[in-house]
């Protein structure tokens, strides 16, 4: 096998000889001028050694990637009580699907989807300010990826609240059915924020290395919780994609309509891509599609 920087530099040259880049997010206006024609690949081997290809520096925003470290800070508050909010079955359904809630009584089916992650947002909101929680999610963050140099876009927040009709609906509903402890608009606007957060590829590879699960990485939760958000990732961090991914690359990974996908490959590696053009569940066309080659040349699945 070829070494490993050579496997990356011919995965972006593949990617970018052609073929279709995929639709970007336009239901966000700040995300719908970006050029869907960029491709990033950045590998973190669980002793932190980074390989990258691409735009591997350039800033994205990480969208619904930000739920795995939601997911986290709230299993790390309340334990399994968040279960009693919020379920860990794939949902089957679109990322910010109304029937579902409706038909399940306000009990969203995962805490990646967007009811799911309103409520994860909303129980680490209970009791702190959203600036104070924001600041949380931030240092979580930066600490994963051993890097203060991550901020929140406020633009792509603004943007996105003043169009986020779906996601009031959604944490609407959540309220009336008594399982939002905040204000609607005050849960929202912690998770538009969070949302929004930007990383570089390389940036979001070390942000993932929390999950590999081997004792020579500092812990930032506990062991047993990394192997409970990597099965949530494998069956549920793709939406309605989430069995053609796990068919495809059979790796846990977390998607966000930015175009970027955090892939684990537990013991070994944390894998960050971004494209910014999407497939139509929501997930980067590009992106899937390298993180595809890459498991099959380098012989990475869980199976
Ligand atoms: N902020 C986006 C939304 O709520 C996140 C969705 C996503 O990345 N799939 O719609």
């Amino acid at each position: 096998m070829p070494p490993l920087p050579d496997i990356l530099t011919q995965l972006n040259d593949d990617m970018r000889s052609g073929g279709d880049w995929g639709d970007v997010a336009s239901y966000i206006p700040e995300l719908a001028h970006i050029d869907p024609a960029q491709f990033a690949i950045a590998v973190t081997m669980a002793d932190g050694e980074t390989f990258t290809a691409g735009d591997a520096d350039t800033p994205f925003s990480v969208q619904s990637i930000t739920k795995v470290f939601t997911l986290a800070i709230a299993l790390g508050r309340s334990g399994d009580q968040l279960w009693r909010r919020v379920g860990r079955e794939p949902s089957g359904r679109a990322f910010n699907s109304i029937v579902q809630l409706e038909q399940e009584e306000g009990r969203p089916r995962n805490p990646f989807i967007n009811a799911g992650a309103i409520v994860t947002t909303d129980e680490i909101l209970t009791g702190r300010a959203p600036r104070e929680t924001l600041a949380e999610i931030l240092q979580f963050i930066r600490a994963a990826a051993g890097d203060d140099d991550i901020h929140i876009n406020h633009a792509v927040a603004a943007s996105e609240k003043s169009h986020g009709h779906r996601n009031f609906a959604l944490a609407h509903f959540l309220a009336s059915c008594g399982n939002l402890n905040n204000a609607p608009e005050k849960t929202l606007g912690t998770y538009f924020h969070h949302c929004a957060i930007e990383m570089s590829a390389r940036q979001l590879a070390m942000s993932g290395r929390f999950l590999i699960d081997t004792p020579k990485l500092p812990r930032l939760i506990l062991p047993q919780r990394i192997r409970r958000l990597n099965a949530l990732m494998l069956t549920c961090g793709h939406y309605d994609g989430s069995g053609d991914f796990a068919y495809r690359v059979g790796l846990p990974a977390k998607s966000g309509v930015g175009g970027g996908i955090l892939a684990i490959v537990p013991g070994i590696a944390s894998v960050a891509v971004w494209s910014p053009g999407l497939n139509r569940y929501g997930n980067s066309r590009k992106g899937t599609e390298a993180m595809a080659q890459l498991a099959r040349t380098m012989n990475w699945s869980v199976f």
